[in-house]
């Protein structure tokens, strides 16, 4: 199917975890971080555009940016699938860009795979504050804890969500119940479920990814 297939496939297969990277490209997360890059780009921002990665079972589990997939390819992790039509630039070589990528070793991902944090709960709620139902942007948001922290409620991600500050200082230390205010919806973990719904939100811009997401 793609022109990078032969030389990757003799590799051994190597997972790291960085393979996993940030949902987001650019975003934090080891894949916009690594000195190491052999490639000149001639338009940065051909780099950062969103790659699909598959596991080894063409099973989609992440998105990352093409300068990450072309790394994860030059080290034999990752084999390209789908290309895009533009190509990247190194001294002595033009190299094809991919579209979606996949493991060369299957990786087992854990339910619970993304870390607790402002910017993944924000990703989570759509950016939506979960009383109100209104989207903002992330500057415009808090996080607040549903059982509030004087009451014992833990910072997890059962009990975070995004919120306006009209709706976190209404709510004050009550619970949703006390304040009458009603969540959107029951915040659950970042699962693989939710990356994918945000793969297909990405993937909207990009027709090779839709045999692999919508399935
Ligand atoms: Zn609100």
């Amino acid at each position: 199917m793609s022109p990078a297939r032969s030389s990757a496939s003799e590799s051994r297969g190597r997972y790291t975890p960085e393979a996993a990277g940030a949902l987001v490209p650019g975003s934090d997360g080891p894949a916009g971080s690594r000195p190491y890059n052999p490639i000149t780009p001639r338009r940065a921002s051909l780099m950062q555009e969103p790659v699909l990665v598959l596991n080894a079972t063409y099973e989609p589990i992440n998105v990352t940016a093409v300068r990450r997939a072309m790394v994860l390819m030059l080290k034999g992790v990752a084999q390209a699938e789908e290309m895009h039509n533009s190509e990247v630039h190194s001294a002595a070589h033009a190299h094809k860009v991919p579209s979606v990528i996949r493991l060369l070793a299957y990786r087992h991902i854990p339910q619970q795979s993304r870390a607790l944090s402002r910017k993944n709960i924000l990703l989570r709620d759509r950016n939506t504050c979960q009383f109100c139902g209104r989207i903002f942007p992330s500057s415009e948001l808090t996080l607040d804890h549903v059982v509030p922290r004087s009451r014992g409620g833990r910072s997890s991600w059962e009990n975070l969500v995004a919120c306006c500050y009209r709706c976190n200082n209404g709510k004050g230390d009550r619970t949703p119940e006390e304040a009458g205010l009603k969540l959107a919806r029951r915040p659950r973990p970042f699962t693989l479920h939710t990356s994918r719904q945000l793969m297909r939100l990405i993937g909207h811009r990009d027709e090779r990814w839709r045999k692999y997401l919508f399935y």
